[in-house]
């Protein structure tokens, strides 16, 4: 492996010349709403480090009326706009000496549909039946060029001053505080002050009828944002960030940069979050809290999701990657961070366990290991760092394999190297490139100085080759030999390869794990004694698999009971994965769940809910189906009855959430008790909201919504239609999109293209109904039919991956193939790697049932 050097602008991937840097820029934007347009003004000073002849930097969908440099006005033919590689070139009428120079632009572009550059949402006000719009901008990776002309690579850092002109009675917000408002003819220029130099993709603008509530923590000034009538349920956000803020001040050990944080929630857009330097965005389900409607899994995922965008703040935003080929440092790290930050004020959450949970994230948080480590183990995955030559590969960067393993390696170095060492690490990595960028190596480097260890020898295979390693255990006497291969599945000629893996371990009943850098392919452990479980990778901290031999798998199986939550949790991940990778049979992941002690562990429960709804999925239409539910339920419903239909007064927040998992997974494995209790609470909450527990309404209304008849399908839309609560709102159109009459499908199906749902929310109901209406091929068809009025409601990231995504539900080879056609004739070039990814999962998924179908027709029960 090459070893990755430590930052140097020079040496920096990206298509930008380098000669020529930008410094400052003062940008002037006048929307015009009502014909979705702006017209826009730039000054930007810059810096030639070397003569040139000509100036290059992005623009995208701008037109550009004129442009001066040094005050002397510039002939349009020197202008040129290169489209396809999103670049604009002036040619200078002469050489430009080195030193300082100022280039102005005037330019127009559009108000997109979809969450990309400056974009428009229309929602309906709370509280009124006002149609409202609002304006927001998204411009990671590649889109500030869709605003203003400008140098849009990550280490092309800047100052940014922004102006901006809106109607008298919005309010705007940018990265920095207001520095002055002008009134105007026909409303307002509001100027923010310029931020510190940073990366343009962190710029953020948005504008509308807003209001807020503020806070201050270490001198910080903190608001939280919304459209009118919303704002007061941003408190818990508000005090959450608080909270945070403090945290990360003392964990960087260097205090929040910037003189206010604002948390904005905005209607549309995009479905998650973007950490914005000052002005962080959300969609709004994801920032705001109503008490009274809201489930205790959205608190979670709030808190989660601000703590991740707050770690940013510093871990992307104050020192910012290179180059898009080191996002997983940024994405993984936050992810790491945030999940720390979230672990220590809310330990009852459990959050580190829940990641081992493969959950399924479109119905989920989406913030699994288990999730990436099975993108992982496939032919089609690929190194957390990867070579990025274009926007498009830039675009598709963002994976579960990003973001997820790149947080598990993140937790398995913490604990080897210890976490006083890995913060005094990090504190280091922050004071020696704030304000500028790094690489991954940089990192290493400060942890490794911090901690005495080769952290850079380490991390090379887990950053820079694909895969993970499963441990092959034999036990021999007192010895014990551990022997390592890559781990795969559905891909039989995998090249071998090795890690150095941080591994720990230790003997049911002792307290604490040993550690042991296991380096080479093979490593002995001694004096093992021979009656005692051996159990390696404590609590499932480490991104590897464990596959034992038959008599250390029995004594662990006879040491259940004495095995802690996560360590049970990561024997069943285990084994469903080796019943996957066909390295065991069905039977052992049954044999393991039977012999677990009965109970309500959520983390334990949710692993096999899970599992049995990939099964229930794959069997669709195939005669093991009934059987195999029949077998699902009577392992899942004794869980139910011992934590019965009502919340109990003190009961922890996990029985709550596992009693809505268990409701949707046993009504959808087709439990008729479940079902007609989830109707008679459904007739009940028609008369009294109040009757149903805000926890337990996405599952009763799913559970509804699949079994519905036509009247039913109705009186769901007319509520989802209703609501202006964007959480609220979600769960009927998840109950829509459940429905399974064909008949109702296609209603659901319809919807995405109208305005009922955000356009960023309305493409994904076609996934969902894919998904959970048992009718993937109607969904297909549809998506086929509308393909072009279904993309235009989705950015650069979502069109890669639009159509091969529904395909992932179907198990049949023809598919694949019909896949590969409509890619060959409909997609562009940018979408291979998504597509290479769903023909992998349904061959996968052809493979696997046709191995599960008479295994399960030959099982006992
Ligand atoms: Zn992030």
């Amino acid at each position: 492996m090459s070893a990755e050097k430590p930052f140097d602008f020079e040496n920096t991937p990206g298509k930008l010349p380098k000669q020529v840097v930008p410094t400052e820029y003062a940008i002037r934007i006048v929307p015009d709403i009502d014909k979705l347009t702006f017209t826009g003004t730039e000054t930007v000073k810059l810096k030639a480090r070397a003569p040139v002849h000509q100036l290059v930097l992005n623009a995208l969908e701008l037109e550009i009326a004129s442009a001066t440099l040094d005050g002397k006005a510039l002939s349009k033919s020197a202008l040129k706009i290169d489209k396809e590689n999103e670049l604009l070139t002036i040619a200078l009428p002469s050489e430009l000496a080195a030193g300082d120079h100022t280039l102005a632009l005037s330019f127009s572009g559009k108000i997109n549909q979809q969450g990309q550059g400056l974009f428009y949402m229309r929602y309906q006000e709370q509280g009124t039946s006002a149609k409202k719009i609002a304006l927001g901008t998204q411009f990671e990776a590649t889109d500030a060029r869709r605003f203003f002309p400008c140098w849009d690579e990550p280490s092309f850092r800047a100052r940014f001053q922004l102006t901006a002109l809106v109607p008298e009675n919005w309010l705007a917000i940018s990265n920095m505080p207001i520095g002055s408002e002008t009134k105007i003819d026909n409303g307002k220029e509001v100027r923010f002050a310029a931020t510190p130099s940073m990366a343009s993709y962190l710029n953020v603008f948005v504008a509308g009828e807003l209001e807020l509530i503020e806070t201050k923590a270490a001198g910080t000034q903190i608001r939280v944002i919304a459209t009118k009538g919303k704002a007061e349920w941003g408190r818990y956000a508000l005090e959450s960030t608080a909270q945070i803020v403090e945290y990360f001040n003392d964990y960087f050990g260097a205090p929040y940069p910037l003189p206010k944080l604002d948390q904005i929630a905005i209607p549309g857009g995009f479905g998650g979050a973007m950490e914005n330097w000052g002005g962080i965005t959300y969609y709004e389900s994801t920032l705001l809290f109503d008490p009274e409607k809201s489930s205790a899994e959205t608190r979670q995922r709030i808190y989660e999701v601000i703590a991740h965008e707050t770690a940013h703040q510093w871990f992307g935003d104050l020192v910012t990657m290179a180059w898009w080929d080191n996002l997983w440092l940024n994405e993984g790290f936050a992810s790491w961070m945030g999940t720390k930050c979230t672990a220590h004020f809310n330990p009852q959450w459990e959050v580190w366990l829940q990641k081992n949970i493969p959950r399924d994230p479109t119905r989920r948080t989406g913030i699994s290991k288990e999730l990436a480590m099975e993108g992982d183990a496939r032919s089609t995955t690929h190194a957390i760092q990867q070579p990025i030559a274009t926007e498009a590969e830039a675009n598709s960067a963002f994976d579960d394999i990003t973001y997820r393993k790149g947080q598990a390696f993140l937790l398995m170095l913490e604990s080897f190297l210890g976490e006083d060492a890995f913060r005094d690490g990090i504190r280091r990595y922050i004071a020696a490139h704030k304000n500028s960028n790094s690489t991954t190596a940089d990192l290493w480097n400060a942890l490794s100085d911090a901690s005495g260890k080769p952290v850079g020898e380490i991390a090379a295979a887990w950053t820079e080759q694909p895969g993970f390693p499963v441990i092959k255990v034999k036990r021999n006497g007192e010895s014990v030999s551990l022997t390592q291969e890559r781990f795969t599945i559905h891909f039989p000629k995998a090249p071998p390869l090795q890690w150095k893996i941080p591994l720990t371990y230790f003997l049911v009943g002792e307290n604490k794990p040993q550690t042991r850098l296991m380096s080479g392919k093979i490593d002995n452990l001694q004096n093992i004694a021979v009656n005692r479980a051996l159990k390696l990778n404590a609590e499932g901290a480490g991104n590897y698999r464990v596959e034992y031999d038959e008599p250390s798998w029995k004594l662990l199986l006879g040491a259940l009971p004495n095995l802690d939550v996560p360590d049970r949790v990561n024997l069943l991940s285990d084994a469903w994965a080796f019943v996957q990778a066909n390295r065991a049979p069905l039977s052992a992941y049954f044999d393991l769940i039977e012999k677990l002690p009965a109970g309500v562990e959520l983390a334990e429960r949710d692993q096999i809910i899970n599992a049995f709804n990939y099964i229930n999925r794959l069997l669709l239409g195939n005669p093991a189906r009934e059987k195999f539910q029949n077998y699902a339920r009577s392992i899942l419903r004794p869980s139910f009855d011992q934590l019965g239909w009502d919340p109990k007064k003190d009961e922890s927040p996990r029985a709550a959430l596992l009693r809505a998992s268990l409701i949707a997974a046993l009504g959808d494995l087709n439990d008729q008790e479940i079902i007609a209790g989830c109707r008679e609470r459904f007739q009940k909450y028609l008369l009294d909201p109040a009757s149903l527990a805000p926890d337990l309404r996405p599952s009763v209304l799913w559970v509804v919504g699949h079994y519905a008849d036509e009247a039913t399908w109705n009186r769901l839309h007319a509520l989802g239609v209703k609501t202006t609560s964007s959480e609220e709102k979600q769960n009927y159109y998840d109950a829509l999109a459940a429905a399974r009459d064909p008949k109702l499908v296609a209603k659901s199906l319809q919807i995405s293209l109208t305005d009922e749902l955000p356009t960023s929310r309305a493409i994904f109901l076609v996934g969902k109904v894919a998904r959970d209406s048992d009718h993937p091929d109607i969904a297909w068809n549809f998506a086929k039919a509308n393909m072009k009025a279904l993309l235009a409601k989705t950015d650069a990231l979502g069109a890669n991956r639009y159509a091969p995504s529904l395909f992932a539900f179907f198990s049949e080879n023809s598919r694949a193939d019909e896949l590969k056609s409509y890619a060959k004739a409909n997609l562009p070039a940018t979408s291979a790697q998504e597509v290479a990814k769903a023909v992998d999962e349904i061959e996968f998924r052809a493979e696997f049932k046709s191995r599960l179908t008479p295994q399960l027709a030959a099982a006992r029960k």
